[in-house]
């Protein structure tokens, strides 16, 4: 095995290899609107990896994008897991509409940033160090097709906690941030949806016949919003309520929108199991109340081993005279989240590095791209 700074030459030589990769993979729309487009890049994706010694296979989803597993080595050994996702937010037609463009130092493009570089730098490091003999740790690479609509409609999610188990570290190649935060724990979100029933009646005619779901609700938004424990970085808040349809009747019908945001799976649970018994709990009688949770995105917890990868991978990073990083907490999910919940410390957001994820604003630092492929490369063969 060549020396990291050896390899960190080979890295720069390939920088034309991998913009190339890098506006391939841009100028394919893999929105949530494309399994087509986000399955034909598993398959460039796979024989790449095919050709740098890795055997891949597929789990197969009928509504969302494939998800892609390439494994090398002796995967009885504790293996590294290197992993991303192959979609993007964006519709069909917006490659053609604003295709990959470098101006300067900025790359644009959909999924330029989130994370198509990153997914870039995933796939020709595995290479170079496959090609170079590498036998650290066995490597598993992970490629979900839909992280971005949170796996709702495929069993994405169980299958990559599946894959996960036996590995003992984690680097997701997302989103990179300017400032080098390496994020090591990301806030989990759920909401949900509150209806009460309850009767309607005439404000004038006959109240005392109604049963006011507006009260109900009412009452339960204060029980809702009591579950707020900031000191566990749990947040609930009622962001959107509406009841009722005219200023003289009894309203029969109320609603609000819960938004959850927590560190801990266990917080999560403890809010979900305190919305039932709030839902169920009457102060109106005659009013009865369902809670439906909406979306769910697990949170990625800082495990004490994340701590210890990252004080590592500082140390790694500043032998080489790479950039110092930020151990960071952010607010934005990802797929690490089912690494952390398998106990495997792991780093979040080493890919290119730019701002505006999403959104037509998205772009990415070009130079980020040997940089980070050679933190990746230094991580791998040192850590
Ligand atoms: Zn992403």
């Amino acid at each position: 095995m060549k020396e990291t700074e050896e390899l960190f030459k080979d890295i720069e030589a390939r920088e034309p290899a991998m913009m190339d990769t890098w506006r391939k993979l841009v100028d394919r729309d893999c929105g949530p609107d494309n399994k087509d487009g986000v399955d034909a890049v598993g398959k460039e994706a796979a024989a790449f990896l095919e050709n740098a010694g890795f055997s891949v296979h597929f789990h197969t989803y009928e509504k969302a994008g494939n998800m892609l597993v390439a494994e090398y080595g002796d995967m009885m050994k504790p293996f590294i897991i290197l992993t991303g996702h192959m979609d993007t937010v964006f519709m069909k037609g917006t490659a053609k509409e604003r295709p990959f463009h470098v101006d300067g130092n900025r790359v644009t493009g959909p999924g330029a940033l989130d994370m198509k570089g990153g997914m870039t730098i995933l796939l020709h490091v595995a290479k170079l160090l496959t090609e170079n003999g590498y036998d650290r740790y066995p490597i598993k690479i992970i490629l979900a097709g839909d992280e971005e609509t949170g796996h709702t409609n495929s069993g994405a999610a169980e299958d990559y906690l599946k894959e996960a188990r036996g590995g003992v570290m984690g680097f997701n190649m997302e989103t990179g941030f300017l400032d080098n935060r390496i994020v090591i724990e990301r806030k989990g979100v759920a909401q949900y949806l509150f209806h009460s029933h309850g009767v309607g009646a005439h404000a004038g005619n006959n109240p005392e016949d109604g049963r006011s779901a507006v009260k109900e609700l009412c009452h339960k938004v204060l029980d809702i919003e009591a579950l707020t424990d900031r000191d566990k970085g749990t947040n609930v808040n009622v962001g959107v309520i509406s009841g009722g349809t005219v200023a003289n009747a009894i309203p029969e019908d109320a609603s609000c929108k819960v938004d959850v945001r927590f560190r801990t799976e266990e917080e999560s649970d403890r809010v979900e199991k305190a919305f039932e018994d709030i839902a169920r709990r009457v102060y109106i009688d005659g009013v009865t109340t369902t809670c439906r949770r909406l979306v769910r995105v697990s949170a990625m917890e800082r495990l004490p081993g994340s701590e210890k990868l990252f004080e590592r991978a500082q140390a790694i990073a500043a032998s080489h005279g790479l950039p110092a990083m930020k151990a960071a907490a952010v607010g934005g999910g990802s797929d690490s989240a089912y690494l952390t919940k398998a106990g495997i410390p792991t780093l979040c957001a080493l890919g290119v590095k730019g701002e505006f994820n999403h959104t037509v604003r998205e772009w990415a630092a070009k130079d980020s791209l040997v940089e980070r492929a050679k933190l990746l490369t230094a991580l791998l063969t040192e850590i």
